[in-house]
């Protein structure tokens, strides 16, 4: 499946340049081809959606629906007229999706998260009771860890909240025992589907969750979409996310002269303003490319390149790969590592400026995970400087990841750009500028004589 910049060049502090290679999808894949070229196929048909009469609006609102029916088919959503199915509601992101939901849990509702969630995930629970689960060092051990905690619960709805597969790791959640172990003490569970998605299918009803959240920009449709889906009760009971048009049926001066207004249900409940017609095309676009792709030859390439990668990093001594679960872990193309001696903002600075290529160093907005597999308990601060004692390991990491479109030759450069890196040093000088590792852009002899090294 080609993506968009497979032709893009950038310069080289080395000079020339080179093809770019881009290897952090997790953070935004770049747009399918085939999501592009329908978005532009579309955009001059482009109109308001539930809001006019003349032939665009229509139009582009019959396209808003079909593409809400596409997601729903994609992720297998339950039927259910009565709201005893589900909705699929267009937010802005998996972020917006996962607070929407938070603010819609009944009243009392307990949640039950592991701290090895993304911050999406981890946080807009905020205004609710929470009990934060150890990180497992097993898929066996989630499970367990979860039906311990729902077990000592006290009576009352509760939520679970799981990542189907880390951000920061790349190790897929046992996510349907989750489920069972979910439903089995009367919890309900909502997904966060943001990296398993554009690798895995994610069917609500195989997977037996109650909800889905994911976004547009991972799933090669940068254009601003993201989902909900799921089980409609809560979300129709629940006060609107957003309160504007298109979310109230009819609004009035009440005889004390405030408003009376009475709300939609379904999914415009939650999606008052003006919708992101083009996102949730681009969105459903995607969702049918893959489908049409197949998940087994789009995971089939996936797992080449990720055991090839994991392969050529084991054979750098320095490399240690971050990994919750060990030997029992299954992957999407996410993975992050350290590297001994070396400071990873350094190295990801050095890896983009020498060779093209485009990681994410930090801690990925999953902080107590990232610190608890490098065992440490605060953050570095970002620069340049080796760690403070030679062999010491950096408190923050670099994470690779690929997906549709990832030829073998960026994954070639980047363990051989690791392995030059490590073994010969940088050829640039880099300083420290705002706490970030930049390269020194004054050409001095020591960066001329250093480039010229090999
Ligand atoms: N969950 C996971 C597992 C993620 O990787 C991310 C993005 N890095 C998010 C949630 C949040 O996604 P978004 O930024 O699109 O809201």
């Amino acid at each position: 499946m080609p993506v968009l910049g497979r032709d893009v060049r950038v310069p080289l502090v080395t000079g020339g340049e080179v093809s770019y290679a881009a290897l952090d999808y997790a953070a935004s894949a770049p747009a399918l081809q085939r999501v592009w070229d329908e978005v532009a196929a579309y955009a001059p048909y482009y109109g308001s959606v539930h809001r006019g009469a003349g032939h665009l609006s229509q139009l582009s609102t019959d396209l808003f629906e079909q593409s809400r029916a596409t997601v729903a088919r994609f992720l297998g959503c339950r039927d259910g007229a009565e709201g005893d199915g589900d909705d699929v509601v267009f937010t802005r992101s998996t972020t917006d999706s996962l607070n929407l939901l938070a603010s819609a849990l009944p009243e009392g509702t307990r949640v039950f998260v592991f701290e090895t969630e993304h911050h999406a995930s981890l946080l807009p629970w905020r205004a609710s009771p929470t009990t934060f689960l150890d990180a497992p060092h097993s898929p066996g051990q989630a499970v367990a860890t979860l039906e311990a905690a729902l077990r000592a619960a006290p009576e009352g709805p509760k939520l679970v909240c799981v990542t189907g597969a880390s951000n920061v790791t790349g190790e897929i959640w046992p996510v349907r025992q989750l489920a069972g172990a979910a439903h089995r003490h009367g919890a309900r569970i909502v997904l966060d589907a943001a990296q398993l998605a554009p690798h895995h299918p994610v069917h609500i009803g195989e997977l037996g969750v109650d909800w889905v959240a994911f976004s547009g920009h991972k799933l090669y449709a940068p254009f601003g979409a993201g989902v909900l889906a799921g089980r409609a009760d809560w979300l129709r009971a629940a006060e609107p996310y957003l309160a504007g048009g298109g979310a109230s049926r009819t609004v009035l001066r009440g005889a004390d002269g405030g408003l009376d207004v009475e709300w939609r249900t379904g999914p415009a409940r939650h999606e008052a303003g003006s919708p992101n017609v083009i996102g949730a095309y681009a969105l459903a676009a995607a969702c049918r490319a893959l489908s049409e792709a197949g998940f087994e030859a789009i995971g089939g390439r996936e797992a080449e390149l990720t055991g090839r990668l994991l392969d050529g990093l084991a054979r750098i001594p320095e490399v240690t790969v971050l990994s919750l679960f060990g030997a029992e872990a299954t992957r999407v193309g996410v993975l992050s590592f350290v590297v001994d001696g070396w400071n990873s903002s350094h190295l990801a600075t050095a890896l983009s400026a020498e060779y093209g290529i485009g990681v994410r160093d930090g801690l990925f907005c999953a902080h107590p995970l990232v610190r608890k597999l490098l065992g440490a308990q605060r953050a570095e601060p970002g620069g340049c400087g080796a760690p403070e004692a030679p062999g010491e390991q950096s408190l923050n990491a670099v994470r690779v990841s690929f997906g549709a479109g990832t030829p073998d030759e960026h994954v070639e450069r980047f363990l051989r750009a690791v392995g030059e890196l490590v073994r010969y040093g940088a050829r640039w000088r880099y300083r420290t500028e705002d706490g970030r590792c930049v390269p020194d852009s004054e050409r001095d002899d020591d960066n001329d004589r250093a480039a010229l090294a090999r």
